[in-house]
């Protein structure tokens, strides 16, 4: 059976003070029984990493960063490097999350978000790849021949030979912060389908990555969701924002474990 994932993607969102909070009040309220279970990850921007992980120390809650730079070092302002991030204590880095392929400035394609992932591989970070279509792609019925060519893309030269070596999340464009998530259905059919395009690449070792679903997950909704068979936690935005919201998504996802 794989070890969900439940980790929280902060964005562009908090001060240091209510990051600090957001992360005690995630620690308190956090079932004692739950990293027994299953991993808990924040990840909040870059500046805020160091600092939290001298807070998070080795308790239940693992850091991870909302992107990395493909080059190890050099002439690259603004950038910051695999081994920045695994230095000050990262393990999760999120790649080709949709606000960077879609709205964020220089916009990243497969070829730059392949690049991260190996970089992120090789400097021992787990990396979590996004894939998802958009609302007119779904509706263009092209949702499945997107998610086969972005996880393509995203693994050329990179299959994972363990389930630290990669984390899939499948982010629907369309469910992002928009009150409106996939389907249960929605979501397993996607799911089996990555993990069946996963298969290709490394065979059985398939059925020990991770894909989580990313869109609009909150505690009410995070139960069914996760109960999929080929649903593996969340990857959750708005609702990791409020320690009760976030642990309500922990204790869903231990209750979907049965
Ligand atoms: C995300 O940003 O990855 C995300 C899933 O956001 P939200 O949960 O707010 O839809």
């Amino acid at each position: 059976m794989r070890r969900p994932l439940i980790a929280g993607n902060w964005k562009m969102r908090l001060e240091l003070g209510s990051a600090r909070e957001l992360v005690s009040g995630i620690s308190q309220s956090i079932p004692p029984h739950a990293s027994a279970a299953l991993d808990v990850a924040v990840c909040p921007p870059f500046v805020y990493l160091h600092p939290l992980a001298e807070a998070l120390d080795d308790g239940p809650i693992q850091l991870g960063a909302q992107d990395v730079y493909f080059e190890a070092q050099g002439a690259f302002t603004g950038e910051v490097s695999a081994a920045m991030l695994a230095d000050v204590g990262v393990k999760y880095v999120i790649i080709g999350h949709s606000e960077r392929r879609h709205t964020i400035g220089h916009l990243e394609d497969d070829y730059m978000i392949n690049l991260k992932l190996r970089a992120a591989q090789k400097a021992g970070l787990t990396p979590i790849l996004c894939v998802g279509e958009t609302l007119a792609q779904r509706q263009a019925e092209q949702t499945m021949d997107v998610l086969a060519f972005q996880l393509t893309a995203g693994l050329l030269g990179a299959a994972p030979r363990s389930a630290d070596e990669l984390v899939i999340a499948y982010e629907p464009v369309w469910a992002i912060g928009t009150g409106h998530n996939a389907t249960a259905a929605q979501a397993q059919e996607a799911h089996a389908h990555l993990r069946a395009v996963l298969r290709q690449f490394v065979g059985g070792r398939a059925e020990q990555i991770r894909i989580l679903y990313g869109g609009s997950m909150k505690p009410d909704n995070a139960r069914e969701l996760i109960s999929q068979p080929d649903v593996d936690g969340g990857l959750v935005g708005g609702a990791s924002l409020k320690a009760d919201a976030f642990c309500g998504i922990i204790q869903a996802a231990l209750a979907a474990m049965g």
